[in-house]
Formats: structure tokens, C-alpha cells, sequence
């Protein structure tokens, strides 16, 4: 039987309610199979500004590990190189059957560049997207930048009112000494605590200097 797999494509430093709301939305409004978190690995332009990835991926198997429905994929996380999207769903659809049909979730805010995105083209030959938008979020630019370019991509907007929630929110708030709790899982508020995330940007990058291998639990 054909499969539909929501692929959860982003940093998620960290991950928040916003995110796992906009999963299980798309999970039921497509009535997918199940969603594969794609936690993204070395970032062309973020560096080092990013949590280490092995953390990263940590806090979402921790926020997750509750629904059946939904698994976490390390692919982008174990390769040296930067990963595009392309690269990730090329991987994805040789690893599953021919029909398999594959839906790239991520933030609108991101997708709104796609057209530049590494062979865009092909891309838009090997998964629908869909791009989750905060509340106020004008879909309408977002539309006619993508129809302007002349590309065939197939992308559906879902307005997801708990994208409220931002990571940069939330790394804030710690940084601040505020409380992380309602936000993200019980679960990634204790993980942030135990491994002094977002505490400034030492704290972030002390686990890169240390060691290698990724924290225990
Ligand atoms: P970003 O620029 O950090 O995020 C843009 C916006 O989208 C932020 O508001 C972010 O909110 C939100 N967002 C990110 N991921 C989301 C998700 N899965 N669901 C809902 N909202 C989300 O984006 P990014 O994390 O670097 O990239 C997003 C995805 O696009 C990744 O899978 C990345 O690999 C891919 N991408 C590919 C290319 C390429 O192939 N050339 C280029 C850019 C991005 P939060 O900060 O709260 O998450």
C-alpha cells in the first residue's frame, strides 16, 4: 500500500510545542503513515551559532518518545558535510518504496527562499511541502513570490496558532533565568537544565569543546 511520510525538517534548537502541534496537525490533516523528525546537522550559514546537533537530536527523541506516530531520523546529523534538503529526500526515497508519497514540513518563513534552494527543481519533483506559518504570517506574499518564480512546487500553508512558540523565544528566556516550563516538554526543559543549554554562548558550544560523544541522559 502507498505510504505518506511527513518529514519534520528543522534545527529545532529546541524543540518546542509549537513544533510537535505542527506535526501532529499535518499528521492528521494528511492523514499520514507517520512523521520522521529530520533534525538538520551543519547549517550553511548558522556555524556555529547552532546547539551541537547530537544535542539537539537528544532533546527530540526526548520530546517525542511518547507517539507512536512519530520518529526521529539522524541522517543530516552523522554527516560531516553540510545537508541540503535535497540530499535528505534523495536519501529518503531510496530508502523507501517507489510509491511512497513524502510531505517536507517546515516554517513557511523558511520555505519562502525555496526557489533558491539546491536544485529546487528536482526537489519539488520528490515531496509536496508544507509550510506551517505563525498566526499574522501573509501567506499571500509568500504565494505569489513562489508563482512569480515560475516553479512547480506543490506547497500547502497551514496556519498552526502554537507556532506562537519560537526556539529564539526560548533560548532567550533561559539566558534571561526564566522558566522554559508550558513551552517545551517536561522532558527537554529538564535536558536544557542538565546540560546548561542557552545559558550564554559558551554554554551552547561547551559540550563541542569536551567531548564528542553525545551526553548521557
Ligand atoms: P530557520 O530559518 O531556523 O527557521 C525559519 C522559521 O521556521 C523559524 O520561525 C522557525 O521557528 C520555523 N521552523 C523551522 N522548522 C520548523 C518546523 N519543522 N516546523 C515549524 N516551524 C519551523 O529554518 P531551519 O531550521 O534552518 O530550516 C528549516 C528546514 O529547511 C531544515 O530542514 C533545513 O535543512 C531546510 N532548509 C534547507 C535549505 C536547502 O536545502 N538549501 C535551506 C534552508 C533550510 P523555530 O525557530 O521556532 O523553529
Amino acid at each position: 500500500m502507498k505510504q505518506r511520510i511527513g518529514i519534520m525538517g528543522g534545527t529545532f534548537d529546541p524543540i518546542h510545542f509549537g513544533h510537535l502541534v505542527t506535526a501532529q496537525e499535518v499528521f492528521e490533516r494528511f492523514a499520514l503513515d507517520s512523521v520522521i523528525f529530520m533534525v538538520a546537522g551543519k547549517h550553511p550559514l548558522k556555524g556555529d551559532e547552532v546547539t551541537d546537533a547530537h544535542l539537539r537530536l537528544q532533546m527530540v527523541e526526548i520530546a517525542i518518545r511518547d507517539n507512536p506516530h512519530f520518529e526521529v531520523n539522524d541522517f543530516e546529523v552523522q554527516r560531516d558535510e553540510v545537508t541540503y534538503t535535497i540530499d535528505t529526500m534523495r536519501y529518503l526515497h531510496q530508502n523507501y518504496p517507489p510509491q511512497t508519497e513524502f510531505f517536507f514540513i517546515t516554517g513557511a518563513d523558511a520555505l519562502f527562499d525555496i526557489i533558491e534552494w539546491k536544485d529546487a527543481r528536482e526537489l519539488a519533483g520528490l515531496t509536496i511541502l508544507v509550510g506551517a506559518t505563525r498566526p499574522g504570517y501573509d501567506i499571500e506574499k509568500a504565494k505569489l513570490r513562489h508563482e512569480c518564480a515560475g516553479e512547480h512546487f506543490d506547497i500547502r500553508y497551514l496556519e498552526v496558532p502554537a507556532l506562537a512558540v519560537s526556539s529564539t523565544d526560548i533560548r532567550q528566556r533561559v539566558r534571561d533565568g526564566r522558566d522554559v516550563r508550558y513551552l517545551v516538554t517536561d522532558g527537554v526543559a529538564e535536558f536544557i537544565k542538565q546540560h546548561h543549554l542557552y545559558q550564554s554562548i559558551q554554554g551552547c558550544c561547551r559540550y563541542e569543546r569536551e567531548q564528542k560523544t553525545p551526553f548521557e541522559e
